[in-house]
């Protein structure tokens, strides 16, 4: 039998980089400290609910369950479902049996992968056949495989029992509102014993079965997290009070994404150009929030066939043509696979027993303002890449409790090489408003013209640090702010 090479293949010691490719995208992976041991113990390895293994570890998504039971405003199924993915197609419906030799493929491939989740593009419980015989088969063949759902919860208490059943010890709800008034303007209908059941009364149904879905899983020991799409103007008032019901119901972990709405996706929410939420509202809501509840910062929306580490998409490599050709040795990928997560939870672990604080050598005031930069990063935690070429920053907030990491940011290519480097007025506008709110931008190197726009833009540039780790650099820049007087009207004296 044909042995699978495997891609990227890591030594037992080394350990792999990628996605939004910092080593660690917090000095503190704030979002899981306050959770207890054994559920820490849980998601160590889950690349979206650990800021520090989304950087190592990798997930997978199939879309074998095409249809919906509720229809939401910001949702047209033709494109990937808005709650868990970027617009964009799905490229292929699945069959059971074909997610599951994909996922193996994808498994032997790229044994970092440990995660499989069934997000749609309809609702995995919408498809129950489709969505557990999946799960059935890779329980059985693949018990390395972690398995996820992500849910609108409408069928969810009909099938909690059957979800403790397999591999599964996460599920995703997205609850976008625990106020049927609220929910009328984000759900038209609902389908419900066998009718549509519109408006106010839809979504109360939505929303009761929602809880009720919640109360189960948390009864039976499954983590919950809890999805919700910010609108502003319709939930982004709601979401606090959201995230203080769901906590108290045991959800562990909230993730407030924005709204992608856009005419050309078709959805009610995009022709009535209902616009998402700029940077600095959701991160205003999402520090609201996590006052009273762990909060998710690194989510990526992936498409609902997204393939890799979090932020790069790998779908292309294993199109069920080339699937269909792959022979599969999984016994043996499985030993490999256990080689490279071993290295990796080494990695983690020491990573984690060095978590030091920034702020040690340098005290800087309390009543000191926080500062946001962004990042150009390629990998390994280090601010290592070129202003140019970076097609996302990352953002991390510095302040005298030290530096954390706040979001993603997409941009633009500003170099998309040759002739049109440079040439990118309109290109830069883009990014700088992409980066709104950040005083100072890092990266390995920059050219001299946006250098000048982004400084009167107020954006500071800076190359100093190329090749430093992230963390260091930022607090690097802060305290150098401090010390040239740009943070306080009132600062005193440093005590380095
Ligand atoms: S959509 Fe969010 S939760 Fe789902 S795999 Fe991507 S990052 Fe993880």
């Amino acid at each position: 039998m044909l042995e699978l090479k495997v891609l990227g293949d890591h030594s037992e010691t080394e350990v792999p980089q990628g996605g939004c490719s910092s080593g660690s995208c917090g000095s503190t992976d704030d979002q899981l400290s306050h959770l207890s041991e054994s559920v820490r113990q849980r998601v160590f390895n889950h690349p979206c609910y650990s800021e520090q293994a989304h950087h190592h570890f990798a997930r997978m998504h199939v879309a074998v369950a095409p249809a919906c039971n509720i229809q939401c405003n910001y949702c047209n199924r033709k494109y990937d479902c808005a709650n868990e993915s970027r617009p964009g197609v799905v490229s292929e419906l699945l069959t059971p049996k074909q997610a599951v030799k994909k996922t193996m493929a994808v498994a032997a491939n790229i044994p970092q992968m440990t995660v499989l989740g069934i997000a749609g593009p309809g609702d995995p419980l919408a498809n129950p056949n489709k969505t557990f015989s999946t799960f059935r088969m890779l329980t059985e063949q693949a018990p390395d495989i972690k398995l996820c759902v992500s849910t609108n919860g409408l069928a969810l208490p009909d099938y909690a029992d059957e979800l403790t059943k397999h591999n599964i010890d996460h599920v995703t709800i997205t609850i976008n509102c625990v106020d049927p008034e609220i929910g009328a303007k984000i759900y038209p209908w609902v389908f419900w014993n066998n009718k549509r059941v519109r408006g106010v009364e839809g979504a109360k149904i939505l929303i009761d079965r929602q809880q009720e879905g919640l109360e189960k899983l948390v009864e039976r020991d499954i983590l919950v997290k809890v999805n919700s799409v910010m609108l502003p103007g319709i939930n982004d008032k709601h979401l606090a009070e959201v995230s203080r019901v769901v906590k108290s119901k045991g959800a562990f972990l909230h993730n407030v994404m924005p709204l992608i709405a856009e005419p050309e996706h078709g959805t009610y929410f995009g022709l009535m150009e209902q616009r998402g939420p700029t940077p600095k509202e959701l991160q205003e809501l999402q520090d609201e929030c996590s006052g009273d509840m762990n909060m998710m910062r690194h989510c990526r929306q992936c498409r609902a066939d997204a393939v890799g580490l979090l932020g790069e998409d790998r779908g292309a490599e294993f199109t069920m043509e080339k699937i269909e050709a792959m022979e599969i040795d999984y016994e043996a990928a499985m030993v490999k696979r256990k080689k490279v997560h071993d290295a990796i939870n080494a990695e983690l672990a020491k990573a984690t027993t060095q978590s030091q604080s920034v702020n040690a050598d340098h005290a800087i005031p309390a009543e000191t303002r926080p500062v946001l930069m962004a990042i150009a990063s390629q990998g390994g935690g280090l601010v290592n890449q070129h202003f140019g070429h970076a097609k996302e920053f990352l953002v991390y907030e510095a302040s005298p409790e030290g530096v954390r990491f706040i979001s993603h940011r997409k941009t633009d290519l500003y170099c998309t090489g040759g002739d049109t480097c440079g040439d990118g007025d309109s290109l830069l506008g883009g990014i700088i408003k992409a980066l709104e709110g950040c005083e100072a931008v890092l990266c390995s190197k920059i050219g001299y013209e946006p250098w000048e726009t982004l400084e009167s833009a107020g954006i500071m540039p800076n190359g100093e640090h190329a090749m430093e780790k992230i963390e260091d650099a930022v607090w690097a820049v802060y305290v150098e702010m401090y010390q040239n007087g740009k943070l306080t009207d009132n600062q005193t004296q440093m005590t380095a």
